[in-house]
């Protein structure tokens, strides 16, 4: 390395889930697999069922130790804290508090969490009831001194609970919370964000809503993206799309921000590579000839 070399990054790159290349593996042999890709970090997906067991999550937090790969955890996809329904309300209450539990055995230092549908209410109503379910799920982590940090998610579709300013606004009001800003999710849902004076204006409106030290610790989600008025329809990979990811890095790295990039595209280790060396600034011709080459999916 040079003397000009950058310093180690603070941001860690990472995927969520069992990279789309690796067919029939374990959770934890995945995490092997990160490790020897020089990724940093790696998203555990407990979002259409459950699978998790109490020897698999012994499996992956000794494994992730050993790789040093650092972890967190996506909450079901099965939570609307805005239902209607009662007995709905506290099943996902329910699912939230056991994936905090099931986190802390995985040794994952946070839970992402969409935090439910608009439905029939207003925003202000929505917010109201999803706030007071929040209050209760911490305060029951704190009885039982959960390390884990919760993490409500920007979301992309319009009918869906959590604009940015909602979810700061949650973090302001709920002690302990903190974001899980989907950069792909904020774009898609108005179709704007999507240039480096965008994204420093976003970082620095985080900044100034919930201090200067949460730039440290960002917790970010990124794919490329479809999407329509309604906001998102999927997920796609970064170079597919029209999201103008290497100004994000250049945003971020301006603002010195630290923490977790988790990738979902389709081809989700892939794009965390490219993310990664576009950070550190060696993405080369051919290095990325090299990476298309043997991670690239037929
Ligand atoms: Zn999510």
């Amino acid at each position: 390395m040079s003397a000009e070399a950058k310093p180690p990054g603070k941001l860690l790159f990472g995927t969520a889930g069992i990279p789309s290349f690796l067919k029939n593996v374990s959770t934890s042999q995945a995490i092997e697999t990160i490790a020897q890709l020089g990724l940093d970090c790696f998203e555990i997906e407990l979002v259409k069922s459950h699978w998790l067991n109490s020897q698999a999550a012994e499996e992956i937090n000794r494994t992730a130790k050993k790789h040093g790969i650092k972890l967190s955890l996506h909450a079901s996809y099965f939570i609307n804290l805005n239902s209607p329904d009662k007995g709905k309300r506290l099943a996902s209450m329910e699912r939230l508090l056991s994936a905090v539990r099931w986190a802390e055995k995985c040794g994952a230092e946070s839970v992402v969490f969409h935090c439910g549908y608009y439905g029939q209410s207003s925003p202000q109503e929505a917010f109201r009831q999803i706030k007071s379910a929040l209050q209760e799920i911490v305060s029951i982590i704190k009885i039982e001194n959960s390390p884990v940090i919760l993490r409500p998610e920007t979301m992309g579709r319009r009918s869906q609970f959590g604009t940015l300013e909602e979810i700061l606004f949650l973090c302001r009001e709920v002690e302990g919370l903190q974001p899980c800003l989907d950069f792909s999710h904020i774009h898609a849902r108005e179709g704007k964000v999507n240039s480096y004076a965008e994204f420093q204006r976003l970082l620095l409106k985080v900044k100034k809503k919930l201090g200067p030290e949460i730039l440290q610790h960002l917790h970010l989600h990124l794919a490329g993206v479809l999407y329509n008025e309604q906001g998102e329809i999927k997920h796609i990979n970064l170079e597919e799309s029209d999201f103008r990811f290497d100004e994000w890095i250049q945003a971020l790295q301006d603002l010195n921000v630290g923490g977790t990039v988790i990738c979902e595209s389709p081809d989700q280790s892939y794009d965390a590579l490219l993310l990664q060396k576009l950070y550190q600034g060696e993405w080369r011709a051919e290095e990325k000839r090299f990476f298309e080459a043997h991670f690239k999916p037929e």
